[in-house]
Protein backbone atom coordinates (compact mmCIF):
# COMPACT_ATOMS: atom_id res chain seq x y z
CA UNK A 1 0.00 0.00 0.00
CA UNK A 2 0.92 3.33 -0.90
CA UNK A 3 4.01 4.04 -3.19
CA UNK A 4 6.82 4.14 -0.56
CA UNK A 5 6.08 0.90 1.19
CA UNK A 6 9.44 -0.60 0.18
CA UNK A 7 11.78 2.59 0.73
CA UNK A 8 13.75 0.94 3.19
CA UNK A 9 13.81 3.91 5.71
CA UNK A 10 10.41 4.35 6.05
CA UNK A 11 7.77 2.59 8.20
CA UNK A 12 5.64 -0.19 7.03
CA UNK A 13 2.42 0.95 5.94
CA UNK A 14 0.19 -1.51 6.65
CA UNK A 15 0.23 -4.24 9.08
CA UNK A 16 -2.22 -7.68 7.62
CA UNK A 17 -3.94 -7.13 11.55
CA UNK A 18 -4.70 -3.70 11.55
CA UNK A 19 -7.24 -3.49 8.63
CA UNK A 20 -10.20 -3.51 10.47
CA UNK A 21 -8.96 -0.69 12.66
CA UNK A 22 -8.02 0.91 9.42
CA UNK A 23 -11.55 0.51 7.92
CA UNK A 24 -13.00 2.08 10.74
CA UNK A 25 -10.99 5.20 10.90
CA UNK A 26 -11.07 5.74 7.28
CA UNK A 27 -14.52 5.33 7.68
CA UNK A 28 -15.25 7.47 10.23
CA UNK A 29 -12.84 10.10 8.46
CA UNK A 30 -14.61 14.06 8.21
CA UNK A 31 -16.17 13.42 11.74
CA UNK A 32 -13.20 12.10 13.94
CA UNK A 33 -12.84 13.61 17.32
CA UNK A 34 -10.14 16.26 17.18
CA UNK A 35 -8.33 14.55 20.22
CA UNK A 36 -7.29 10.44 19.68
CA UNK A 37 -5.71 8.32 22.43
CA UNK A 38 -4.89 5.13 20.31
CA UNK A 39 -3.42 2.47 22.35
CA UNK A 40 -1.68 -1.26 21.90
CA UNK A 41 0.28 -2.94 23.57
CA UNK A 42 4.40 -2.35 23.25
CA UNK A 43 5.17 -4.05 20.01
CA UNK A 44 2.16 -4.48 18.18
CA UNK A 45 2.70 -1.84 15.44
CA UNK A 46 1.02 1.20 17.07
CA UNK A 47 3.29 3.92 16.00
CA UNK A 48 3.08 2.32 12.18
CA UNK A 49 -1.07 2.82 12.64
CA UNK A 50 -0.82 6.47 13.68
CA UNK A 51 1.95 7.53 11.05
CA UNK A 52 -0.41 6.17 8.63
CA UNK A 53 -3.94 7.86 10.36
CA UNK A 54 -1.37 10.90 9.81
CA UNK A 55 -0.44 10.31 6.33
CA UNK A 56 -3.99 9.91 4.96
CA UNK A 57 -5.39 13.07 7.03
CA UNK A 58 -2.60 15.35 4.73
CA UNK A 59 -3.02 13.84 1.88
CA UNK A 60 -4.45 16.23 -0.38
CA UNK A 61 -5.83 13.16 -3.09
CA UNK A 62 -7.20 10.23 -1.03
CA UNK A 63 -7.60 6.96 -3.16
CA UNK A 64 -11.20 6.55 -1.79
CA UNK A 65 -11.80 2.79 -3.57
CA UNK A 66 -8.69 1.79 -2.06
CA UNK A 67 -8.75 3.77 1.23
CA UNK A 68 -5.49 5.00 1.09
CA UNK A 69 -3.66 7.74 0.65
CA UNK A 70 -2.03 8.85 -2.67
CA UNK A 71 1.95 8.88 -2.21
CA UNK A 72 2.72 11.58 -5.18
CA UNK A 73 0.69 14.68 -4.01
CA UNK A 74 3.16 17.28 -2.26
CA UNK A 75 1.31 16.56 1.47
CA UNK A 76 2.76 12.43 0.47
CA UNK A 77 6.03 13.76 -0.56
CA UNK A 78 7.24 16.05 1.92
CA UNK A 79 5.03 13.68 4.77
CA UNK A 80 7.75 10.70 3.63
CA UNK A 81 10.75 13.08 3.48
CA UNK A 82 10.56 14.09 7.31
CA UNK A 83 9.49 18.03 6.15
CA UNK A 84 5.99 18.38 5.72
CA UNK A 85 5.03 21.76 7.68
CA UNK A 86 1.60 20.92 9.33
CA UNK A 87 2.99 17.59 10.95
CA UNK A 88 3.92 17.58 14.47
CA UNK A 89 5.97 14.85 16.68
CA UNK A 90 6.19 15.34 20.21
CA UNK A 91 8.19 12.35 21.71
CA UNK A 92 11.21 11.91 24.59
CA UNK A 93 14.37 11.88 24.03
CA UNK A 94 14.29 7.80 24.49
CA UNK A 95 12.06 7.33 21.12
CA UNK A 96 13.62 10.68 19.54
CA UNK A 97 17.05 8.38 19.50
CA UNK A 98 16.73 5.42 19.72
CA UNK A 99 12.73 4.57 18.74
CA UNK A 100 12.83 1.94 15.71
CA UNK A 101 10.83 4.21 12.96
CA UNK A 102 13.63 7.28 11.50
CA UNK A 103 10.72 9.55 10.78
CA UNK A 104 9.24 10.10 14.02
CA UNK A 105 12.80 11.05 15.26
CA UNK A 106 13.03 13.50 12.32
CA UNK A 107 10.01 15.22 13.16
CA UNK A 108 10.47 15.15 16.69
CA UNK A 109 13.61 17.06 16.18
CA UNK A 110 11.81 20.10 15.94
CA UNK A 111 11.75 20.51 19.20
CA UNK A 112 14.27 19.09 20.79
CA UNK A 113 18.20 18.42 20.34
CA UNK A 114 19.32 16.65 17.80
CA UNK A 115 22.14 15.65 20.01
CA UNK A 116 20.38 13.25 21.66
CA UNK A 117 21.67 11.28 19.16
CA UNK A 118 24.86 11.18 20.44
CA UNK A 119 24.49 11.55 24.06
CA UNK A 120 26.79 9.25 26.31
CA UNK A 121 23.99 9.03 29.58
CA UNK A 122 20.88 8.02 29.72
CA UNK A 123 18.11 9.40 27.78
CA UNK A 124 15.20 11.43 29.39
CA UNK A 125 11.97 8.87 29.39
CA UNK A 126 9.57 11.98 30.29
CA UNK A 127 7.86 14.82 28.14
CA UNK A 128 8.75 18.13 29.67
CA UNK A 129 6.48 21.07 29.04
CA UNK A 130 8.27 23.06 26.63
CA UNK A 131 7.06 20.67 23.83
CA UNK A 132 4.09 21.34 24.72
CA UNK A 133 3.80 24.76 24.54
CA UNK A 134 5.81 24.60 21.88
CA UNK A 135 3.42 22.78 19.86
CA UNK A 136 0.37 24.94 20.93
CA UNK A 137 2.11 28.17 19.30
CA UNK A 138 2.38 26.12 16.14
CA UNK A 139 -1.15 24.65 16.27
CA UNK A 140 -2.84 27.71 16.86
CA UNK A 141 -1.60 29.05 13.82
CA UNK A 142 -2.79 27.98 9.85
CA UNK A 143 -2.22 25.10 8.28
CA UNK A 144 0.73 26.42 5.99
CA UNK A 145 -0.14 23.50 2.68
CA UNK A 146 -2.27 20.97 4.34
CA UNK A 147 -6.18 21.12 4.93
CA UNK A 148 -4.85 20.37 8.68
CA UNK A 149 -2.68 20.42 11.34
CA UNK A 150 -1.64 16.93 12.42
CA UNK A 151 0.81 16.22 15.98
CA UNK A 152 1.20 12.77 17.25
CA UNK A 153 1.99 12.62 21.12
CA UNK A 154 3.80 9.54 22.28
CA UNK A 155 4.22 7.98 24.39
CA UNK A 156 1.63 9.93 25.47
CA UNK A 157 1.56 8.34 28.92
CA UNK A 158 5.11 9.86 29.44
CA UNK A 159 3.66 13.39 29.34
CA UNK A 160 4.90 14.62 32.90
CA UNK A 161 2.34 16.56 34.91
CA UNK A 162 2.87 19.71 33.75
CA UNK A 163 2.71 18.68 30.21
CA UNK A 164 0.01 17.17 30.61
CA UNK A 165 -1.94 19.84 32.28
CA UNK A 166 -0.96 22.46 29.43
CA UNK A 167 -2.22 19.96 26.69
CA UNK A 168 -5.68 20.66 28.23
CA UNK A 169 -5.42 23.60 26.18
CA UNK A 170 -5.54 21.83 23.47
CA UNK A 171 -7.74 19.58 24.10
CA UNK A 172 -10.76 21.73 25.58
CA UNK A 173 -10.20 24.66 22.64
CA UNK A 174 -8.98 22.82 20.02
CA UNK A 175 -7.99 24.90 17.26
CA UNK A 176 -9.71 24.74 13.75
CA UNK A 177 -8.71 22.38 11.09
CA UNK A 178 -6.56 20.55 13.99
CA UNK A 179 -6.15 16.74 14.87
CA UNK A 180 -3.85 15.54 17.61
CA UNK A 181 -3.00 11.63 17.67
CA UNK A 182 -2.22 10.86 21.65
CA UNK A 183 -0.26 7.12 21.29
CA UNK A 184 -0.23 4.57 24.70
CA UNK A 185 0.46 1.56 25.42
CA UNK A 186 -0.19 2.22 28.89
CA UNK A 187 -3.33 4.42 29.06
CA UNK A 188 -4.34 3.75 32.63
CA UNK A 189 -1.16 5.91 33.08
CA UNK A 190 -2.81 9.24 31.27
CA UNK A 191 -3.81 11.41 33.79
CA UNK A 192 -8.26 11.43 34.05
CA UNK A 193 -8.21 15.19 33.03
CA UNK A 194 -6.62 13.89 29.72
CA UNK A 195 -8.39 10.81 29.31
CA UNK A 196 -11.99 11.81 29.66
CA UNK A 197 -11.22 14.71 26.52
CA UNK A 198 -10.22 12.29 24.00
CA UNK A 199 -11.61 9.21 21.87
CA UNK A 200 -10.21 6.37 23.09
CA UNK A 201 -9.59 3.85 19.89
CA UNK A 202 -8.15 0.19 20.97
CA UNK A 203 -5.85 -1.67 18.08
CA UNK A 204 -6.55 -5.07 17.22
CA UNK A 205 -4.26 -7.91 18.35
CA UNK A 206 -3.08 -10.25 15.68
CA UNK A 207 -3.77 -14.20 15.32
CA UNK A 208 -0.59 -16.35 16.04
CA UNK A 209 -0.56 -17.48 12.85
CA UNK A 210 -0.40 -13.75 11.34
CA UNK A 211 2.64 -12.83 13.08
CA UNK A 212 4.34 -15.94 12.51
CA UNK A 213 4.38 -15.60 8.62
CA UNK A 214 4.35 -12.18 9.50
CA UNK A 215 8.12 -12.45 11.52
CA UNK A 216 9.18 -15.59 8.89
CA UNK A 217 9.46 -13.03 6.11
CA UNK A 218 10.70 -9.90 8.36
CA UNK A 219 13.49 -12.13 10.24
CA UNK A 220 15.94 -14.85 9.89
CA UNK A 221 16.33 -15.88 13.40
CA UNK A 222 15.57 -19.14 14.32
CA UNK A 223 14.45 -18.26 17.27
CA UNK A 224 10.81 -17.34 16.44
CA UNK A 225 8.91 -19.30 18.75
CA UNK A 226 10.67 -18.65 21.66
CA UNK A 227 10.69 -14.96 20.80
CA UNK A 228 7.12 -15.03 20.27
CA UNK A 229 6.68 -16.82 23.73
CA UNK A 230 8.83 -14.26 25.76
CA UNK A 231 7.17 -10.90 24.49
CA UNK A 232 3.36 -12.08 24.85
CA UNK A 233 2.97 -12.71 21.02
CA UNK A 234 4.16 -8.81 20.04
CA UNK A 235 5.73 -9.09 16.47
CA UNK A 236 7.94 -5.80 17.21
CA UNK A 237 9.20 -6.77 20.10
CA UNK A 238 9.56 -10.41 18.74
CA UNK A 239 12.12 -9.26 15.89
CA UNK A 240 13.50 -6.31 17.69
CA UNK A 241 14.51 -9.46 20.76
CA UNK A 242 16.19 -11.53 18.07
CA UNK A 243 17.60 -8.64 16.13
CA UNK A 244 19.20 -6.41 18.61
CA UNK A 245 20.53 -9.24 20.87
CA UNK A 246 18.16 -8.93 23.44
CA UNK A 247 16.81 -12.20 23.51
CA UNK A 248 20.32 -13.70 23.79
CA UNK A 249 20.86 -11.53 27.31
CA UNK A 250 17.29 -12.76 28.43
CA UNK A 251 18.43 -16.43 27.76
CA UNK A 252 21.51 -15.67 30.02
CA UNK A 253 19.40 -14.17 32.35
CA UNK A 254 17.45 -17.33 32.88
CA UNK A 255 20.24 -19.56 32.85
CA UNK A 256 22.01 -17.51 35.71
CA UNK A 257 18.46 -17.50 37.66
CA UNK A 258 18.38 -21.19 37.51
CA UNK A 259 22.17 -21.38 38.93
CA UNK A 260 21.41 -18.79 41.22
CA UNK A 261 18.30 -21.24 42.45
CA UNK A 262 20.89 -24.50 42.27
CA UNK A 263 23.28 -21.88 44.56
CA UNK A 264 26.11 -22.67 41.52
CA UNK A 265 25.58 -18.83 40.63
CA UNK A 266 26.16 -15.83 42.55
CA UNK A 267 23.51 -13.42 42.79
CA UNK A 268 25.82 -10.30 42.71
CA UNK A 269 27.05 -11.29 39.65
CA UNK A 270 24.23 -11.68 37.76
CA UNK A 271 23.15 -8.27 38.74
CA UNK A 272 26.17 -7.02 37.59
CA UNK A 273 26.05 -8.22 34.44
CA UNK A 274 23.09 -6.77 33.95
CA UNK A 275 24.30 -3.18 34.30
CA UNK A 276 23.89 -2.09 30.74
CA UNK A 277 19.99 -3.73 30.06
CA UNK A 278 17.82 -1.02 30.37
CA UNK A 279 15.97 -1.74 34.39
CA UNK A 280 12.94 -1.86 33.69
CA UNK A 281 12.88 -4.71 30.75
CA UNK A 282 14.93 -6.76 33.88
CA UNK A 283 11.86 -5.95 35.95
CA UNK A 284 9.73 -7.64 33.37
CA UNK A 285 11.90 -10.48 32.38
CA UNK A 286 11.68 -10.97 35.94
CA UNK A 287 7.76 -11.00 36.43
CA UNK A 288 7.78 -13.50 33.33
CA UNK A 289 10.45 -15.57 35.18
CA UNK A 290 8.01 -16.42 38.56
CA UNK A 291 4.61 -16.69 36.56
CA UNK A 292 6.66 -19.23 34.58
CA UNK A 293 7.64 -21.16 38.31
CA UNK A 294 4.43 -19.89 39.29
CA UNK A 295 2.68 -22.19 36.54
CA UNK A 296 5.43 -24.90 36.47
CA UNK A 297 4.36 -25.47 40.34
CA UNK A 298 0.46 -25.46 39.95
CA UNK A 299 -0.01 -26.68 36.69
CA UNK A 300 3.07 -28.78 35.65
CA UNK A 301 3.35 -27.08 32.40
CA UNK A 302 7.24 -26.97 32.49
CA UNK A 303 8.51 -23.84 31.06
CA UNK A 304 11.54 -23.50 28.48
CA UNK A 305 14.27 -22.61 30.48
CA UNK A 306 14.11 -25.13 32.72
CA UNK A 307 14.92 -28.54 29.78
CA UNK A 308 18.31 -28.60 31.57
CA UNK A 309 18.13 -28.16 35.38
CA UNK A 310 15.03 -30.43 35.66
CA UNK A 311 17.15 -33.14 37.66
CA UNK A 312 17.97 -30.67 40.56
CA UNK A 313 15.18 -27.96 40.50
CA UNK A 314 11.69 -29.26 40.71
CA UNK A 315 8.69 -27.17 41.47
CA UNK A 316 8.45 -28.48 44.48
CA UNK A 317 11.08 -26.96 45.76
CA UNK A 318 9.57 -23.41 46.18
CA UNK A 319 6.17 -22.20 48.19
CA UNK A 320 3.19 -20.25 46.39
CA UNK A 321 3.93 -18.13 49.04
CA UNK A 322 7.26 -17.49 48.66
CA UNK A 323 6.21 -17.14 44.92
CA UNK A 324 3.73 -14.63 45.38
CA UNK A 325 5.57 -12.11 47.84
CA UNK A 326 8.85 -11.91 44.83
CA UNK A 327 6.17 -11.55 42.71
CA UNK A 328 4.81 -8.38 45.15
CA UNK A 329 8.07 -6.85 45.31
CA UNK A 330 8.68 -7.11 41.33
CA UNK A 331 5.19 -4.90 41.02
CA UNK A 332 6.61 -2.28 43.40
CA UNK A 333 10.16 -1.95 41.54
CA UNK A 334 8.39 -1.46 38.48
CA UNK A 335 6.05 0.80 39.46
CA UNK A 336 8.92 2.71 41.01
CA UNK A 337 11.25 2.40 38.15
CA UNK A 338 10.66 5.78 36.48
CA UNK A 339 12.08 7.56 39.99
CA UNK A 340 15.37 7.50 41.12
CA UNK A 341 16.06 3.47 42.36
CA UNK A 342 19.58 2.39 42.60
CA UNK A 343 18.96 -0.43 40.09
CA UNK A 344 21.98 -2.96 41.34
CA UNK A 345 20.67 -3.20 45.13
CA UNK A 346 17.40 -3.57 43.94
CA UNK A 347 18.32 -6.45 41.66
CA UNK A 348 20.42 -7.88 43.92
CA UNK A 349 17.52 -8.20 46.51
CA UNK A 350 15.06 -9.45 43.89
CA UNK A 351 18.50 -12.67 43.47
CA UNK A 352 18.70 -13.45 47.24
CA UNK A 353 14.87 -13.62 47.87
CA UNK A 354 14.67 -15.77 44.86
CA UNK A 355 17.96 -17.58 46.13
CA UNK A 356 16.16 -17.85 49.65
CA UNK A 357 12.79 -18.98 48.21
CA UNK A 358 14.09 -22.75 47.10
CA UNK A 359 13.65 -24.69 49.94
ZN1 LIG B 1 -1.26 12.38 -1.28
Amino acid sequence: MGLLAKSTRMFEYMLPWQQANWESFVGSFGNLHHAQIITAPEGYGLREFCLSMAQYSLCSDIDKKKNTWCGVCQNCQLFSAGSHPDFHVICNELESAQGRIDIIGEYSFRYQDESVRDQKGPLKKIIPIDHIRALIEKFVQRPHIATRKIALILPADRLNINAANALLKLLEEPPEDSLLFLLSSEPSRLPPTVLSRCVQIQLQRPSHEQVQLWLKDHTASEDIDLALQLTDGAPFKARQICESGLLQIQKELFEGLVGVCRKTASPYQLSKALQNTDFEEVIKWLQGFVLDMVRWKNTGKSPWWSANSEQDLKPDKFSNERLFQVYDRLCVYRRIARGSINEELALDTIFLTIQKMVR
